[in-house]
């Protein structure tokens, strides 16, 4: 499963926070998760629910950020975003797209207790 092992990579991140910064609990967790990225989010909640429990983050609550895709128009330079394929310019009508933002899965931001 796909979102279990990104919902490990993210934990990792966060016990490497944990040691420097010294707290002891998480509250919330908001990540940004690009349309393109591969990730259900529904899928990705759920490993979160799994994953958590047991650890300093069993209460922390899930904030997914669902972001569009933004791609440029290769031809006329045009900036869209979309949530859904196919990804057109909407000026001229290109398909040749170079995609810029809405692929990747980030921690934006997590709030702690010490
Ligand atoms: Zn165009």
């Amino acid at each position: 499963m796909h979102e279990l092992s990104l919902i490990a990579s993210l934990f990792e991140i966060l016990e490497a926070q944990k040691a420097e910064k010294g707290f002891t609990k998480i509250t919330a967790i908001k990540l940004r998760c690009g349309v393109f990225s591969g990730v259900v989010p529904e899928c990705l909640e759920a490993a979160f629910e799994v994953y958590k429990k047991d650890t300093f983050a069993s209460e922390a609550k899930l904030i997914l950020e669902v972001v569009p895709v933004k791609f440029r128009c290769r031809r006329c330079q045009q900036i869209e975003t979309a949530y859904d394929l196919p990804f057109f310019c909407p000026v001229c009508q290109s398909k040749d797209v170079e995609i810029l933002d809405g692929t990747e899965l980030t921690l934006v931001s997590f709030e702690a207790e010490i």
